[in-house]
């Protein structure tokens, strides 16, 4: 039985008042929650946060990293850095990284290479481009990116990643992909992690992320190969994503 994971990623919203305030909001609403519940903040406020939830319910995680150890990388963060600060997640691959960055399939199986030897657990993200589904192209790209993770690290490092399906058009759009079309692609995905071990396959969480909303978000989340959410949007309130937390 896998369980389920509900991770919050508040891309570049925060000051210090906002994490104070959406951090314990959360915390104060999670004592019901049986999801494993986690929020990757923007890298300046990652140490606050953890402050405010030693011991608790709610995980820390961050939004990126760079591909090298350390060394002339102005303006970049290491894995390391984030191990320091008693993080444990990352988001690695989102499709903003992909699109505004240039990060590619190769860039992304580093980083999720680099995070698992520095003991972080990645959130690794893929998903098609609304063209991409349209020319029926959504197995071709989802299957490339996932076995480009694994072609690097292998199918054994699949058991500390979190894998999460966000089809590019339903990010940041509120259009959610149907129940059917989410659960397709992840029993999809599945079947690619299951080509290189089945028990493996069969413990991976996947998540869906793409306007999950406290509406969608049971209906989603009810599906049988999806295991929670990311949640952009709706974790910048603590309600909101406490009704999706709720939901799983
Ligand atoms: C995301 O950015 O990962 C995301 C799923 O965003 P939203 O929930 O706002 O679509």
């Amino acid at each position: 039985m896998r369980e389920v994971i509900v991770a919050g990623n508040w891309k570049m919203n925060a000051t210090k008042e906002m994490t104070n305030t959406l951090v314990m909001g959360v915390l104060n609403g999670l004592s019901d929650v049986n999801a494993k519940v986690i929020a990757c903040v923007p890298f300046p406020y990652l140490s606050q946060a953890v402050a405010l939830t030693t011991h608790s319910q709610l995980n820390i995680g961050a939004q990126n990293l760079n591909t090298n150890e350390s060394g002339a990388f102005t303006g970049e963060v290491s894995a390391e850095m984030i191990k320091d600060l008693d993080v444990q997640y990352v988001i690695v691959g989102h499709s903003e990284r992909r699109s505004l960055y240039g990060e590619t399939d190769k860039i992304v199986a580093e980083k999720i290479e680099i995070a698992i030897n520095n003991g972080l657990t990645p959130l690794f993200c893929v998903g098609e481009l609304l063209s991409e589904r349209e020319e029926g192209n959504t197995e071709a790209v989802v299957g490339r990116q996932v076995r480009a993770v694994i072609d690097r690290v292998g199918i054994e490092a699949f058991r500390d990643i979190i894998v999460a399906y966000e089809p590019v058009w339903a990010i940041g759009t509120g259009v959610t992909a149907t129940p059917e079309q989410a659960q397709e692609t992840h029993a999809f995905i599945r079947s690619v992690l299951a080509d290189n071990d089945n028990d493996i396959a069969q413990s991976t969480p996947i998540l869906y992320g793409g306007s999950m909303n406290p509406i969608n978000a049971e209906e989603l989340i009810g599906c049988k190969d999806i295991d929670g959410g990311l949640i952009g949007g709706a974790s910048l309130k603590a309600d909101s994503f406490l009704q999706i937390c709720r939901a799983g």
